[in-house]
């Protein structure tokens, strides 16, 4: 049996709770969501066909704050990946110390299927039936694989026709014209960079010797790619969804089209193919799993010839291929830590929603990398405490103390 979002997730959080002296309650309370939502919605499309769509929002844990997290249109989008990933943003906001809670959501349906007008009809539909689930200070999502910012500037257009005034803090992640900030686009995988340096500085790498592997050339790997390049790093091999391309010289990465700005892009690149089971194993430095869940298992994980792994993926190891890697002695640097820039760019736009203070690029970048390096700091304090921990459990651990001390300061009431 293939190990599901939610298992995997909460085999993470059983793992690090043995390493905290945190209360055993508020560890059973995040094993389960607080909030399940799920809809079944008709969905027209251009053909004037009608299908009935399944979507779910489930909001894991607002101790810290108000749920928080992104909203997916795949195919694979069920109640238990929507869990595993909410019980992700969760422990991902707390390493980050952004003052909110865990949701996730999405509707299940191939986004390469929809024409802009549908992916525009679902998407309004999606808000009329999330709208009383959803708020400023309850509930606040955000692009996820499948959808971007003009799916976000669409759920706060319909949001605030309901509402009959604009509100902007309903959403992150929508277009800087009608509210978002620059840099949010690019903050998850700047977010990655900037912790992949700061991991391969603690093992006393310089970025400007290692070759770095990137599976996935959407908004997270195709930005990390382009800020390590930047940094100096030589990225030798990236992929989409169709496959990648694998250049030992190095690959121009700001040439290379992303995902988003043209699907399939990756392979047409005049450059060696490879599959994207091939780049997991290739012989790098750094490996950035950036696409999908799931994809280092207990069948590849014993091939990975990378001497880091850096998350940029939600999710990408499994609890197997973890426990391989682990045991090889691959330090990897987990989900809730590396691809955290996203929802901390996030938060900086839910301010600006709020005090209506202009974000320049330059300030969101800069902040942003505090914010990772301070991140990082603690993941670092941690893991140095801990014995014999990964730094998946120490970045756990991080996350419990906050989410603990925040249970405890609030108290079981009623
Ligand atoms: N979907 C992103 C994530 O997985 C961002 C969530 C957010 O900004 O709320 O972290």
């Amino acid at each position: 049996m293939t190990e599901t979002a939610t298992e995997r997730a909460t085999r993470q959080l059983e793992n690090a709770a043995g390493y905290v002296d945190v209360d055993e309650t508020v560890v059973r309370r995040l094993k389960h969501p607080q909030r399940t939502h799920r809809m079944t919605m008709p969905f027209e499309r251009d053909d004037g066909t009608v299908e009935m769509v399944e979507a779910y929002r489930v909001q894991h844990d607002d101790v810290r704050g108000p749920y928080k997290g992104g909203l997916r249109y795949s195919p694979h989008v069920t109640r238990d990946e929507a869990t595993g990933l909410g019980m992700w943003m969760t422990f991902k906001c707390a390493v980050a110390d952004v003052p909110f809670g865990g949701a996730k959501g999405g509707v299940k349906i191939d986004p390469r299927e929809l024409s802009d007008e549908e992916h525009e009809r679902l998407t309004r539909r999606l808000t009329k039936s999330l709208r009383r689930y959803i708020g400023t200070n309850f509930d606040i999502p955000a692009p996820d694989m499948g959808t971007n910012a003009r799916t976000m500037s669409w759920i706060m257009d319909t949001y605030s026709v309901y509402e009959d005034e604009t509100v902007r803090g309903i959403v992150t992640g929508k277009s800087p014209d009608v509210g978002g900030i620059h840099g949010r686009e690019e903050a998850p995988g700047v977010g990655v960079s900037v912790v992949t340096q700061r991991a391969l500085e603690y093992y006393g790498n310089d970025v400007e010797d290692v070759t770095v592997a990137v599976q996935g050339y959407g908004s997270v790997g195709a930005n990390a790619a382009r800020h390590l390049d930047d940094a100096g790093a030589n990225v030798v091999a990236v992929s989409d969804a169709e496959g990648g391309v694998y250049d030992p010289d190095g690959l121009p990465t700001h040439e290379i089209p992303s995902y988003n700005e043209n699907p399939g892009a990756v392979t047409r690149y005049d450059a060696p193919v490879v599959t994207n089971g091939e780049l997991l194993t290739l012989d790098v430095d750094v490996l950035i799993p950036a696409a999908v869940g799931g994809v280092i298992t207990a069948d590849n994980a014993d091939r990975v010839q990378a001497d880091i792994v850096v998350e940029g993926a939600n999710g990408p190891t499994t609890s197997e291929g973890d426990g391989i890697l682990n045991e090889r002695g691959v330090p990897v640097i987990p989900d809730i830590l590396a691809n955290a820039g996203g929802v901390t760019a996030s938060y900086f736009e839910w301010l600006r929603g709020r005090n209506r203070r202009k974000w320049p690029l330059e300030k969101v970048i800069r902040e942003l990398e505090e914010e990772m390096n301070a991140s990082w700091q603690d993941a670092v304090e941690e893991y140095g405490r801990l014995d014999g921990a990964s730094w998946r459990d120490a970045c756990y651990a991080v996350a419990l103390r906050r989410l603990g001390k925040a249970y405890e300061e609030r108290g079981l009431w009623p």
